[in-house]
């Protein structure tokens, strides 16, 4: 048995890692429980451009640079007809290094971001398991966890930060999560090598958000490092899985089929990977900390990948966990309160995301819109970049609704009757 550490870190993905090497930068003794061996797969392979903020504090940002990972400076979209908008260039907001970000491959990434955290002190525990948090109360008591060669232990840290993923430990326990019925979603994805990149050095790095005919839903195209190009297709889990019968190659390409602006730029004989499937319904806790607990990333809540925002908000609730975690161990005052003092500004800004979320699913057209509101494109290009955590974006809503509901009522409009 051995002696507990101050802080106790539950999943070595981003959110983990970005919290558990903030402590250990001030000097505390931090010990990271991460059930796989890295490098492991994970999906979530597009950053935005805030998270520049987090991983310069991280000490990742040289790392980041001289990795082979791909650049990406926009973000493009195209509608159910194929018809593709103007790239929403980050650097048009701010011509600043920062508008610069990645796209990766998450178990290249990941071990990075591991590796990174064991050099700023991180005690880093790989093929270890959280098996319980105990409670007295409100108040965590301990945790225990087994190891690889099936030796089990419990500690008594002074703090538990929850950043267990879509596992959500803690959320789990108590039964915090709640979800978001709207946005019951499913994914199916692979990888293919050779495929179609946009010219120009400015747009071969791009996402693309491609929707499927009538709006059904939409395509993520990813262009990664090593020529290879990540491509998903998102939708409601009742039409994706209408058919139960159907495989996931079946799925992946009736969905090409239904998305013009996809079709055109994969073959299948590119395909480099299995295909992968993930239910993703968004959901979040209740609550985000407790007496000497904190949730943070997915632990706390996911929402739906179209933005590419899960690991902006993992960077940026590691980061805001850590500094309350931090000034609480310096004030001895460990409490809810205290833990989750920053809850209440980033629930504000990832329910600006979530209303953007909602909108492109209520059928958002961003051409139509941009046109007719030239002036908010600088808005649009925030809530893209991931700088949501400001007041000033609010005045983007009445415009986007107003948009939304002329949409609505032209859809809703007869059609004009056949010539007999
Ligand atoms: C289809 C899809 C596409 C996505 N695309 C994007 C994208 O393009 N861009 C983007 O930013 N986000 C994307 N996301 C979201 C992104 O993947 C997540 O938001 C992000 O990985 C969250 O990071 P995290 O550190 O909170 O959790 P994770 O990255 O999931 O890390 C949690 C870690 O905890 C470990 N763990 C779990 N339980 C235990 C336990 N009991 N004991 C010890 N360890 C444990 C896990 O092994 C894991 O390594 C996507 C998500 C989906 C589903």
């Amino acid at each position: 048995m051995s002696a507990s550490p101050e802080v106790v870190v539950i999943g070595g993905g981003p959110a983990g890692c970005t919290a558990a090497t903030l402590i250990a930068q001030k000097g505390h003794s931090v010990r990271l429980f991460e059930r796989e061996k890295f490098p492991r797969f994970h999906i979530g392979e597009s950053f935005m451009p805030d998270t520049y903020f987090p991983l310069r504090r991280l000490g990742m940002l040289d790392k980041m640079k001289s990795s082979a990972f791909t650049k990406k400076y926009s973000v493009q979209f195209a509608n159910d007809q194929g018809k593709e908008s103007q790239p929403f260039y980050f650097f048009e907001n701010n011509p600043h290094e920062c508008t610069q970000t990645w796209q990766v491959l998450r178990s290249e990434f990941d071990h990075m971001m591991l590796i990174n955290a064991r050099e700023h002190g991180v005690d880093v525990r790989e093929e270890a398991r959280v098996l319980d948090v105990y409670f007295e109360g409100d108040r965590q008591t301990g945790i225990r966890v087994a190891y690889k060669e099936g030796v089990e232990e419990t500690l008594n840290p002074k703090v538990i930060v929850d950043a267990s993923g879509q596992s959500s430990v803690i959320s789990n326990r108590l039964k915090l999560k709640v979800w978001e019925q709207k946005l019951k979603k499913a994914a199916v994805w692979s990888y293919f090598k050779g495929a179609k990149r946009e010219p120009g050095a400015l747009d071969a790095g791009a996402t693309l958000v491609l929707q499927l005919k009538e709006k059904l839903g939409w395509f993520w195209y990813i262009p990664q490092h090593n020529d290879i190009v990540s491509v998903g297709v998102v939708a409601g889990l009742d039409y994706l899985f209408a058919n139960k019968d159907a495989s996931l190659e079946e799925i992946f390409w009736r969905e090409v089929d239904n998305c013009p602006a996809v079709k055109r730029r994969i073959d299948p004989d590119q395909r480099c990977d299995i295909y992968r499937t993930q239910k993703e319904y968004s959901y979040r806790s209740s609550r985000l900390s407790g007496d000497g607990w904190v949730l943070i990333g997915d632990a706390f809540g996911f929402l739906d990948p179209i933005y590419s925002s899960g690991l902006q908000l993992a960077f940026s609730s590691g980061t805001y966990a850590a500094d309350a975690v931090c000034a609480g161990l310096a004030t001895n005052d460990l409490s809810e309160r205290q833990l989750g003092a920053w809850g209440p500004e980033f629930i504000k800004g990832m329910d600006r995301l979530k209303k953007f979320v909602l909108i492109y699913y209520d059928g958002f057209n961003f051409g139509y819109f941009i046109r007719k509101y030239p002036h908010m494109k600088r808005h649009v290009t925030d809530l893209l970049i991931g700088n949501v955590f400001k007041d000033a974006l609010d005045e983007v809503w009445e415009p986007l609704y107003e948009v939304q509901r002329e949409l609505v009522e032209k859809r809703m409009e007869p059609m004009p009757m056949a010539a007999s």
